[in-house]
């Protein structure tokens, strides 16, 4: 990280000192109405969107179904708490479950707000179930993640990033992890022991890059975990709900966890919903007292997920995401064939994009792309992800990739 990087930055028209917290570096955009794939800045400019909120927007701005659900709620009941129940409580469980269950085990479903929020969630239920079911001895879990993870911003979380500017600066840090690199199932199987209550990945990573591991590697995690007794929970805030071209991305990879962490998309956009789902007699460990959250399940957050169930249930999106994720990597094979990118991966209709650094860094190229009325976001150095609203219009798309092409050429 350089100088400029953390230097305070100003929007288009910052003349006064701003009273925001630097944790963020956001490209100078500012940006104030949006719909579907496009978003709008006070002069009317327009913009594509190609990021999606990091798939939290995987329905587009304001997707007319889910704004309606909230509108309608919005004037019936916002906020109980879970000290009493509520209309909506158990349909939302009921429904995310029918949902999963192809996938996993969806015994239980636990609401949550954030993504930090439902995998600290899922770590406390995998170290109880380890004490009170496996037998492990008193503060001796262990859990298994992989390097480059991304998970959230807890203390708890970041104690377990390999990314310093993620990490440095916070400890002293949880213990009882063992990072391994991702990808390497020899590795992972080194590294699982008896004190092991779970293994926890991304079945495909996000922040690092979009990172698709080896085939077989979700499948060999999951033997691992079957012969050491460990659950295996994967995160699928960025990968599920839609964006690799199925309900969650497990699927492609044909394995069935015991534990899903779930977010972003959840809220289609507009409220802040997570939730960890998953086997009953680990889920289940958490008893009245032991967990909770103020705004878990609130009544908002039901009815909008609710919405985001029906749009998952008519399969539309899933299918959208393999039909242009297609088109989508196809078109940057080519850029690659041409010389224009030194890489590209991706599933669904996600994408990383690794530049030339002879070109540039990936900040370069968000900028040069945003001078063009693109809106993407690099990750680490010179890649850059692109993960458009599941609805863009093809058109759209297209325009935009022939956008990235022409920056790359200038
Ligand atoms: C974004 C993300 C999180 C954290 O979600 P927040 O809502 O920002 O706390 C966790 N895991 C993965 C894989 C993510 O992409």
């Amino acid at each position: 990280m350089t100088m400029t990087d953390i230097a305070p930055t100003t929007g288009p028209d910052d003349a006064h000192a701003s009273h925001l917290a630097h944790n963020y570096h956001p490209l100078p955009v500012r940006l104030v109405a949006g719909e579907g794939a496009w978003l709008r800045d006070a002069d009317g400019t327009a913009y594509l969107d190609l990021l999606a909120g990091y798939s939290a927007l995987n329905f587009g701005h304001r997707h007319p179904r889910l704004i309606a659900a909230a509108h309608a709620q919005l004037d019936r009941l916002t906020l109980t708490s879970r000290a009493f129940d509520h209309d909506l409580l158990d349909v939302f469980a009921d429904r995310l479950a029918a949902l999963l269950a192809p996938h996993l085990p969806a015994d239980l479903v636990l609401p949550m707000n954030t993504g930090a929020e439902a995998v600290e969630t899922a770590i406390k239920a995998a170290r109880r179930w380890g004490y009170t079911v496996k037998g492990v001895p008193a503060d001796a879990a262990t859990i298994v993640v992989a390097d480059n993870n991304f998970h959230g911003r807890t203390t708890t979380i970041v104690s377990f990033s390999t990314d310093p500017d993620a990490r440095e600066g916070f400890g002293p840090y949880t213990p009882g992890f063992r990072v391994v690199p991702y990808g390497d199932a020899d590795a992972l199987a080194a590294a699982v022991d008896e004190t092991t209550v779970a293994v926890l990945l991304e079945p495909v990573q996000g922040e690092a890059g979009v990172i698709v591991p080896p085939a077989g590697y979700l499948a060999a995690a999951r033997a691992v975990c079957d012969q050491h007794g460990a659950l295996l929970i994967l995160d699928e805030i960025q990968s599920g709900l839609g964006r690799t071209g199925s309900t969650l991305a497990c699927e492609r990879a044909g394995v069935r966890p015991d534990l899903v962490t779930l977010g972003k998309a959840l809220g289609g956009g507009i409220v802040p919903v997570s939730a960890v789902v998953g086997r009953g007699d680990v889920l289940g460990v958490l008893t009245p007292g032991t967990h909770g959250s103020t705004f878990g399940g609130n009544p908002l957050a039901c009815a909008v997920a609710l919405a985001v169930i029906d749009e998952l249930e008519t399969g539309e999106h899933q299918a959208r995401a393999r039909d242009l994720g297609d088109h989508l990597h196809g078109r940057l094979a080519e850029l690659v064939d041409e010389g224009l990118l030194v890489g590209s991966r991706g599933v669904g209709l996600w994408a990383g994009i690794d530049v030339d650094p002879a070109w540039g860094t990936g900040r370069a190229l968000s900028e040069a792309l945003l001078a063009r009325r693109v809106l993407v976001k690099d990750t680490h150095g010179s890649t850059v992800r692109i993960a458009p609203p599941l609805t863009i219009e093809k058109a759209d798309l297209d325009w935009g990739l022939d956008q990235l092409a022409a920056a790359l050429r200038g």
